[in-house]
C-alpha cells in the first residue's frame, strides 16, 4: 500500500507544491495536503507553537496538528539553503524540530535537509534520501521522477510569472482576470500573500475596489538578481533578496501606481528589508508606499482601513498626475 504523506499547507508550499506532489506521486506514495488555513487551524498552530515565532510558523504549525491523523508520515524538509551562496531564514532550518517537539501525536516526519549552499546537487541528495527513506532504492526510478518534478515546477513558475495566483495553478481553477485603474506592487512572501485567512482576503480586498497587482512572486527571479546587484552589499538571504529586488522593480515601474509591504509582525528579516525599502520609496521614488503588518491578532475593520487610505493616496496621486505636464 502506498505510504500517505502529509504536506502542510504553509510556508514554501506555495513556491513548491507541484514540485513535491509530483516527485512524491511518481515514487508511487499518496499525498495529502492540508486544506486552507481556518480559524481552527490559526488556533491551533498559536496554541502549539512558541509565542515568539511569527505568524506563517504559528500557521503551520496548526496545519500539522490538522494532519496529524490523516498521514503516514509529515513532510518537513529542513530548508538550509535553496540558492547557491544563500541561505533563506534560520526558520525554515528549524522548522522540523519546532514542530516536533511542539505538537503532539505527529506522524514520523520526513524531515531531509535540502542545502544548495554550495552547489544544486544538495537537492538531488535530498531527493535520494527522501526516497530511501520510503523504501524506494532504485536509482532510474528516483532520477526520473526528479526529472519529471522539475518539469512541472518549471510549468508552474511559468504560469505564476505570467500573473496566476499559485493557487488557482495548484488547484488546476482558471485564471481571473482584474480590471481596475490602479495597478500596484504587493511585496511579501508568498505564504503571506496567498494565505487568504491569515491576509484577511487581501487579495480580494483589493480587486473589489478596483485594484490590480503584481506580486513579488510574478517579478522574473533574473530581474531580481539584476536589481539585487545594485545593492552596496550582497545579500544573503534568498527571501529578504525576493522582497528587495522585486520591490525595487515595481517601484521603478511605470505602470504600477504604488507599492504595498505586507509584512509578518516579529519578522526578523522583514524588519531590515522593510526599513531599507522604505528608505528607497520614499528617497528614490515618489510612488504611495504603504506598509500592512500583520499577526494573528489583526482586526479586519482595522485592516480595511488600512487598505482604503492606500486607495486614497492612490487617488490623490492620479488626481495630481493630471497636472503635471506631459514631459514630467
Ligand atoms: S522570513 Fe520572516 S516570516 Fe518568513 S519564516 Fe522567516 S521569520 Fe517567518
Amino acid at each position: 500500500m502506498a505510504a500517505k504523506i502529509g504536506i502542510p499547507r504553509g510556508m514554501y508550499y506555495y513556491k513548491h507544491f507541484p514540485f513535491t506532489k509530483t516527485f512524491l506521486t511518481e515514487i508511487g506514495a499518496e499525498i495529502v495536503p492540508s486544506p486552507e488555513t481556518t480559524k481552527e487551524i490559526l488556533d491551533k498552530g498559536v496554541q502549539y507553537c512558541i509565542d515568539d515565532a511569527c505568524l506563517p510558523v504559528k500557521v503551520y504549525h496548526g496545519h500539522a496538528h490538522y494532519l496529524r491523523d490523516k498521514a503516514d508520515f509529515l513532510l518537513i524538509p529542513r530548508l538550509t539553503s535553496i540558492s547557491k551562496g544563500e541561505y533563506i531564514c534560520p526558520k525554515f532550518g528549524g522548522l522540523p524540530e519546532m514542530v516536533k517537539y511542539s505538537v503532539p501525536q505527529l506522524p514520523r516526519i520526513l524531515d531531509v535537509e535540502v542545502n544548495m549552499l554550495r552547489s544544486r546537487w544538495g537537492l538531488d541528495k535530498a531527493l535520494y534520501r527522501l526516497a530511501y527513506g520510503l523504501g524506494i532504492k532504485n536509482p532510474f526510478r528516483i532520477r526520473q521522477a526528479a526529472g519529471k518534478a522539475l518539469s512541472a515546477h518549471r510549468s508552474f513558475k511559468g504560469r505564476v510569472l505570467e500573473g496566476h495566483s499559485p493557487n488557482d495553478v495548484i488547484d488546476g481553477k482558471p485564471p481571473k482576470y482584474i480590471n481596475g485603474r490602479d495597478t500596484v506592487g504587493l511585496v511579501a512572501h508568498p505564504y503571506l500573500l496567498y494565505d487568504s485567512y491569515i491576509n484577511m482576503n487581501l487579495l480580494n480586498k483589493l480587486t473589489e475596489r478596483g485594484i490590480r497587482y503584481v506580486t513579488t512572486e510574478m517579478v522574473d527571479p533574473h530581474i531580481i538578481e539584476q536589481r539585487c546587484m545594485e545593492l552596496p552589499k550582497r545579500m544573503f538571504w534568498s527571501s529578504g533578496k525576493e522582497l528587495i529586488g522585486s520591490a525595487l522593480y515595481l517601484m521603478d515601474n511605470s505602470r504600477i501606481d504604488g507599492v504595498l509591504f505586507l509584512t509578518a509582525f516579529s519578522c526578523g528579516i522583514d524588519s531590515l528589508v522593510g526599513e531599507f525599502i522604505e528608505k528607497y520609496a520614499r528617497r528614490d521614488y515618489r510612488k504611495p508606499f504603504m506598509v500592512l503588518n500583520i499577526d494573528e491578532h489583526t482586526g479586519d475593520a482595522g485592516f480595511n482601513t488600512r487598505i482604503e487610505a492606500f486607495k486614497d493616496l492612490l487617488n490623490g496621486r492620479c488626481k495630481d498626475a493630471t497636472d503635471l505636464s506631459s514631459h514630467g
